[in-house]
């Protein structure tokens, strides 16, 4: 999609600090890290958010999903918190799905 940040990191038009990369999903580090380790991954395909996937969209999540736990190796995380913001009230900034994954030390209880 044209005006998406996030599609114009996938497209090189936009840099970023990559972290992991494969046919599906690219996930780089956040610009404005709200923790320690704060890495957004992204689907390659622009998906908006959960609240507005299409059934058939699902398969894809789930490729998402299952490419966390190889960033986590690569970056060897002992644990990790995982967030998906939805919509505008639900504080979502980016309309391109992204997964925040937090890690490190003083991470806040909820
Ligand atoms: P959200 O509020 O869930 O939509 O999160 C959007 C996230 O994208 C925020 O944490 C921003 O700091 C991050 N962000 C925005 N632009 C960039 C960029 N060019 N590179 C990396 N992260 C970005
Ligand atoms: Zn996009």
């Amino acid at each position: 999609m044209s005006d998406c940040i996030f599609c114009k990191i996938i497209d090189g038009d936009i840099p970023c600090n990559k972290v992991y990369e494969d046919e599906y999903v690219l996930a780089f580090h956040d610009i404005s890290p709200k923790a320690e380790t704060h890495i957004l991954l992204i689907p390659k395909q622009h998906i908006v958010n959960l609240m507005s996937i299409e059934e058939q969209q699902w398969d894809l999540v789930t490729t998402v999903l299952r490419s966390i736990n190889k960033v986590v190796a690569q970056e060897n995380l002992e644990g990790y918190r995982l967030i998906t913001n939805n919509g505008e009230k639900g504080g979502q900034e980016v309309f391109h799905m992204h997964w925040h994954i937090l890690a490190g030390k003083d991470l806040p209880g909820f």
